[in-house]
């Protein structure tokens, strides 16, 4: 078993020279055929990063678990009609029983969106009903005042 030095050529300055060698004795240059081959398809390519354990799914499941507690403002719907009788309580109450209804459905988003517009509406009666009383006020005790210093 004879090994015969294989000899190499430098690919820039074409000088012999051989296996061992890993630059080229006469212009320095590093020699191809010494270089350790790095091989790409050795490296472990699976992805490791997929599939998290910590990945919970936070949909159906979530909702599933615990129905969230939506207020229906029916109590003040019903109350700013009452004491009020606008035409905005009767719309506040339409949406305050569409909230227990869209819940048991579990149409929670429109369940939350009816209670808002229930809020909303309970709160605009509240708020012309403010101001009606207190034109009211002024009509009846700045005006009745107006009245009774003109007529007395
Ligand atoms: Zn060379």
């Amino acid at each position: 078993m004879r090994v015969e030095p294989r000899r190499m050529y430098c690919p820039n300055c074409g000088t012999e020279s051989d296996e061992s060698a890993k630059f080229c004795r006469s212009c320095g240059k590093a020699l191809p055929g010494t270089e350790e081959q790095v091989a790409p398809s050795n490296v472990d390519t699976f992805d490791t990063s997929r599939g998290g354990a910590g990945d919970v799914p936070a949909g159906p499941a979530a909702s599933y678990g615990a129905v969230p507690h939506i207020p229906n403002y029916l109590v003040q719907a019903i109350l700013v009609t009452v004491l009020c009788c606008l035409p905005a309580g009767i719309v506040s109450i339409v949406y305050a029983a569409q909230v227990n209804g869209k819940v048991a459905a579990g149409d929670i988003a429109g369940a939350r969106e009816a209670s808002q517009k229930a809020k909303t509406w309970a709160w605009l009666s509240f708020g012309v009903a403010l101001g009606l009383g207190v034109l009211w006020f002024l009509l009846t005790v700045v005006g009745g005042m107006g009245a009774t210093f003109l007529e007395g």
